[in-house]
């Protein structure tokens, strides 16, 4: 099962305590984590075994919402700062537009995620 890991900046010490409660379950051999590049950085820096894709402002999103399109990508937890403004705001629309297209479940916040999370435990 191939899981996305995404945040922006001002959530990423919330997905790093949110990836810390829940280390066994991401490094479980059937599950794969790819994630955009800086939030990969922290997940490796926890011991996790990561696909880094692009920065999100460099393209990272629209790469992981190609990978949703595709089918390749089952499960999208994605943190938004919905308080700043993002240069690549068209990206982060079509990620989250692509999970709705492919009926993917997408967790927009920690409390979202952690029942997302109990789903494949
Ligand atoms: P980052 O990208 O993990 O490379 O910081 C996240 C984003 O801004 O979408």
């Amino acid at each position: 099962m191939e899981i996305a890991i995404i945040a922006h900046d001002g959530k990423k010490d919330e997905m790093v305590v949110f990836l810390s409660q829940n280390l066994e379950l991401f490094k479980q051999d059937h599950i794969k984590l790819i994630a955009t590049g800086t939030t990969g950085k922290k997940a490796e820096d926890l011991g996790l075994k990561v696909t880094r894709m692009l920065s999100g402002p460099l393209g990272g999103d629209a790469q992981i919402a190609a990978r949703v399109a595709e089918g390749k990508t089952q499960m999208v937890f994605f943190f938004r700062d919905p308080l700043n403004a993002h240069p690549h705001e068209p990206d982060i629309m079509m990620l989250m537009r692509q999970c709705d297209v492919h009926n993917v479940p997408l967790a927009s916040n920690p409390a979202t995620a952690e029942l997302l999370i109990k789903s494949i435990m």
